[in-house]
């Protein structure tokens, strides 16, 4: 078809689209203005909105992107998706900005919700997890690549999937999908997100505030969708649904493993249980100082967050002052038991894990010191102390601010428990050490998708190290640190002899 004819076919297609929003045309209101704040990005809350979308009657109820069943949410997105394909990438761009802008702008906001919401974690980090959504790439990725010879031009593009399905943890809920929107629009795709049900009200809050500014912006709603009241097995049927093109899950070993057995495409940002080894070499005040700052990072939340040290026997105990000087709260070993007792329930069959306690996942240092009888200074960040291999806290990823130290005859054996620690999750590990052969040894064994040398874990996503921002880490699917690249099909198109022109 001439490129002519088709121009004006899309003209006529888009023409007849806005008019089929304007009221009385027979296709409902159109898009609600935002509040007006000086730049045009609204202050929003959780709470639901009184109206319903303008694409709602056509795709099944949305609210804003918000749906109850995931048939209607992912042929919303479909009929979003094919209104992206004729939009130019300028106006992904101006997506990509809008979640930016709403993030920063509501970080306070939407942070304070998240905390209040999932009842885990620190809101000075909930706030900053939402500021930082900026450093996130978006279509400045799509740099397209280029062949040319005597046998003409060959290009190489990026082009979309389609639909993907998300699913989100309730560790970083609203980061992660802000983070993925991102990703995957900048791309060209649309998403249907499955939320953690106990992240789904601040998750749903976001996507209804994304719609209607990109709407505004852009004229297309439901760029991204969302499961208003999410299961397993609203997750399941995005799993199988014929819609969805590809997934990215971003979750611990159930929906990891879930992913992976789906027969779809899948982006998995599983979990990871990352070991710190310290070695004789190392700086032990940046050490510690890194080691508080990783592990007490929304009070251990983080899949990357450090979460258990094997420290070498001559530095263990200056190691371990250092700590306290970081805003560490040494526990005994009494304490340390108490602790472990109140943490872990034994494991349900022999060689089984131990059960975590969930109530205890993501609180602050001074409400785990509470339970155990002790009081720690203000400013306690986090609880740490000497333990065994044999204490639950060394493998099992505990995601709660006390870190367990053990205690290691050399680098060498530090580095072996370290990677038995990690069980192969080849997801994060970090080392502090001036011994470049005792890093390229950890880094070799590990094999882990980051690894961190004399930093907090944080320095692998660009806080303080080199790259960029994402909050799903494909681990296991090994795409690593989710870019817009990572949400895209790669396509060359051929010249045959025509186009080169030296
Ligand atoms: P989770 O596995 O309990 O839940 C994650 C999501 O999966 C939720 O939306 C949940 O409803 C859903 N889900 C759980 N089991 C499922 C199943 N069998 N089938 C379908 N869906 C299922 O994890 P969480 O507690 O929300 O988050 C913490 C975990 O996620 C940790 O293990 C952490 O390491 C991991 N995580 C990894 C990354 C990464 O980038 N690799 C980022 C954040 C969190």
């Amino acid at each position: 078809m001439p490129a002519t004819e088709q121009t004006i076919r899309s003209v006529v297609e888009e023409v007849l689209a806005e008019l089929g929003k304007r009221p009385g045309t027979g296709g409902g209101a159109p898009p609600a203005r935002v509040n007006g704040n000086g730049s045009g990005i609204p202050v929003m809350s959780a709470g639901r909105p009184a109206r319903v979308s303008a694409g709602a009657a056509a795709s099944g109820g949305g609210d804003w992107g918000v749906f109850q069943s995931v048939d209607a949410a992912v042929a919303a997105a479909q009929e979003a998706f094919e209104q992206l394909q004729r939009k130019p990438i300028a106006d992904r761009a101006k997506v990509v900005n809008i979640v930016k802008s709403l993030c920063e702008q509501n970080a306070e906001q939407w942070g304070r919700e998240e905390l209040e919401e999932t009842k885990i974690g620190r809101l000075d980090h909930k706030i900053e997890k939402l500021q930082i959504i900026k450093l996130v790439p978006g279509t400045e990725w799509l740099k397209s690549d280029s062949f040319s010879g005597d046998h003409g031009l060959t290009v190489i593009e990026y082009a979309p999937f389609g639909v993907i399905g998300g699913i989100t943890p309730v560790t970083h809920s609203l980061p992660t999908l802000a983070g993925n929107v991102i990703n995957m629009v900048a791309a060209g795709n649309t998403v249907v997100f499955n939320p953690h049900p106990s992240g789904a009200r601040i998750a749903c809050a976001g996507v209804r505030a994304f719609n209607r500014a990109f709407a505004e912006a852009i004229g297309i709603e439901n760029l991204v969708t969302i499961i208003e009241q999410p299961t397993i097995e609203s997750a399941d049927e995005i799993f199988q649904h014929r819609g969805i093109r590809m997934l990215c899950v971003t979750g611990g070993p159930g929906v990891a493993s879930a992913a992976l057995a789906a027969r779809k495409k899948s982006v998995v940002a599983g979990p990871g249980n990352p070991p710190v080894v310290v070695d004789e070499t190392a700086d032990l005040d940046n050490a510690a100082r890194s080691i508080v700052a990783g592990a007490a990072y929304d009070n251990n939340l983080l899949c990357i967050g450090e979460k258990q040290v094997f420290a070498v026997n001559s530095i263990f105990d200056d190691l371990l002052a250092a700590m306290g000087r970081s805003g560490g709260y040494k526990l005994s070993g009494p304490q340390i038991d108490a602790l472990t007792r109140l943490a872990f329930s034994p494991p349900k069959e022999p060689g089984g894990h131990a059960v975590l306690n969930r109530d205890l996942v993501g609180k602050d240092a001074a409400v785990l010191a509470e339970q155990i009888g002790v009081r720690v200074p203000a400013g306690t960040q986090l609880l740490y102390g000497e333990a065994d291999t044999s204490n639950p806290f060394v493998p099992e990823e505990q995601m709660m601010p006390f870190v367990p130290f053990v205690r290691a005859r050399d680098a060498e054996q530090a580095i072996a428990m370290a990677h038995e620690s990690e069980h192969g999750f080849g997801h994060t590990a970090v080392i502090h050490s001036r011994n470049v052969h005792n890093m390229t040894t950890m880094g070799k064994l590990m094999n882990t998708t980051l690894f961190i040398k004399n930093g907090p874990c944080m320095s692998g996503l660009g806080l303080g190290g080199e790259g960029y921002l994402s909050f799903s880490v494909a681990t296991p699917t090994g795409e690593g640190v989710t870019n817009p690249l990572t949400f895209t099909r790669s396509r060359r198109c051929v010249m045959v002899d025509e186009l080169r022109i030296v």
